[in-house]
């Protein structure tokens, strides 16, 4: 699948459109989920331009690599949610419902987030 330049995550990278930013650095950006499922619902997304899980792991470099899921576990220590526990998703195609076209990982805690994924 193509890179999508009009998706809405490229348009918030580009300032084009307006986020809750919780975390930025030179690899990566991560901001409030718009709908948020659980107390913490924060996206975490590259600053490259990746279709999906599938798209970011054969293309990303190491680097990207590494600052995105390095940013993961700042941004929840940061939540102070490493005790209390929190869950990390990433949907990828139609059969995850993967709406936006942008690699970005969910995470989620503050709350007993059940034993199901969504
Ligand atoms: P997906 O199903 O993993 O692609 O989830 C996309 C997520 O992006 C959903 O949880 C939406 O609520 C969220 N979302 C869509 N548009 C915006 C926005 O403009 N700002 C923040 N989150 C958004």
């Amino acid at each position: 699948m193509a890179y999508d330049q009009n998706n809405i995550f490229a348009k918030i990278l580009r300032g084009e459109i307006p986020c809750e930013k919780v975390f930025e650095n030179e690899h990566v950006l991560a901001f409030n989920d718009i709908a948020r499922k659980a107390p913490v619902h924060i996206l975490i997304i590259p600053k490259g331009s990746y279709v999906s899980f599938a798209d970011f792991s054969e293309k990303a470099s190491a680097d990207e690599i590494v600052a995105l899921n390095r940013a993961i576990g700042e941004i929840a220590k940061e939540k102070d949610i490493v005790e209390s526990g929190y869950r990390v998703i990433s949907n990828h195609a139609a059969h995850a419902h993967q709406e936006v076209p942008h690699y970005h990982v969910h995470l989620l805690g503050g709350a007993d987030l059940g034993g199901c994924f969504k």
